[in-house]
């Protein structure tokens, strides 16, 4: 069980806050920490206890493996077998939103729990100047998925976290807005055949520049990532996608020039990477209306592929795993 917290620290993103947040994981203590793609839930992933702990403040099913996030490749080959393809990979787009499931190496030294006891691990590096002077101040692998309550709109900033997780956990450090706004992508490198976990901030056709194929699909139907989940990331509203204008009631999110009075724009100029950085923002905000929501169509390319995913899984019916 969490342990109980009185109110949640909201620390700065200064030298104080970060030594204090260090200071917090170290104890077992569950820190929120801003990245470049969505806010984490961090806690050190060696410890039993603050990996229970993070499963429990989100509600998350424990057969969701979680995200370790790492200072460095260096601390990715302590932990996983990393092959010349891996490195490849790394090299091109870390620290960044690209997170690889590799097989985890013998005396990896995390909490079983971190993986849901499979024997590969996911890790990343992120990008984020704040993540990164928190992982070295900690100085050791912290797992960290997004840091709001399972099932939910991802946090991308300290209030979404706070709102969704206040009272939960230690404390927020507070970076800002994330200049991403969707979570990594997610590139399986167990096989033969670098696979497609989950769409993220890299696009797959950036990934098939760097591995000489394009990654496949995931095969086998088996749920390997929350991100495969058909609901998640779900506003308390109902959602419905491609709506060239909104019927009575809704609240219409669009995105380029031609949504003329939607209440919202992802971008007004049509601008994927915009519209990604603020889109769970504005799932936050159109959902605390307490409307139906109707969201325009988005283009499939670059960016659009993640922001899409996010928004047929946030459309989904709910309790469907
Ligand atoms: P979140 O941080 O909530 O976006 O979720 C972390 C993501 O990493 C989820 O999609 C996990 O299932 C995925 N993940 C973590 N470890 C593994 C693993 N060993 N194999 C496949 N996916 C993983
Ligand atoms: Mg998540």
């Amino acid at each position: 069980m969490p342990q109980p917290h009185a109110p949640t620290a909201l620390l700065p993103a200064t030298e104080d806050g970060i030594i204090r947040a260090a200071a917090l994981l170290r104890q077992g203590g569950l820190v929120a920490m801003p990245t470049e793609t969505v806010y984490g839930l961090a806690g050190d992933a060696r410890c039993p206890q603050a990996v229970a702990d993070i499963f429990a403040a989100k509600g998350r099913p424990a057969h969701n493996p979680l995200i370790v996030h790492v200072s460095g490749p260096e601390m990715a080959r302590e932990i996983a077998q990393v092959d010349p393809r891996a490195e490849q990979v790394m090299r091109a787009f870390w620290p960044g939103a690209l997170t690889l499931v590799l097989p985890l190496r013998a005396g990896h030294g995390l909490a079983p729990a971190v993986t849901a006891v499979l024997d590969s691990v996911a890790l990343r590096m992120p990008a984020h100047p704040v993540a990164q002077r928190l992982l070295a101040a900690f100085g050791g692998p912290v797992a960290a998925p997004s840091a709001n309550p399972s099932g939910r709109i991802s946090p991308t900033t300290a209030a979404h976290v706070m709102a969704g997780l206040g009272g939960r956990i230690a404390a927020v450090l507070d970076g800002g807005a994330c200049p991403v706004g969707v979570e990594s992508t997610i590139l399986g490198l167990t096989g033969a055949r670098a696979t497609l976990l989950r769409e993220g901030g890299i696009s797959k056709d950036a990934l098939a520049a760097h591995l000489g194929q394009m990654p496949a699909p995931p095969g086998d139907g088996r749920i390997t990532a929350p991100g495969q989940l058909a609901s998640h990331y779900a506003p308390g509203a109902a959602v419905r996608l491609n709506a060239m204008r909104p019927r009575t009631g809704e609240v219409w999110i669009g995105f380029g020039p031609d949504c003329k009075g939607a209440e919202f724009n992802l971008s007004a100029t049509g601008d994927l990477a915009e519209a990604a950085a603020r889109l769970f923002a504005t799932l936050h905000s159109a959902d605390a209306l307490g409307r139906p929501i109707a969201v325009a169509p988005v283009p499939d390319d670059g960016l659009g592929a993640a922001i899409n995913d996010r928004l047929r899984r946030a459309a989904a019916p709910r309790g469907a795993t």
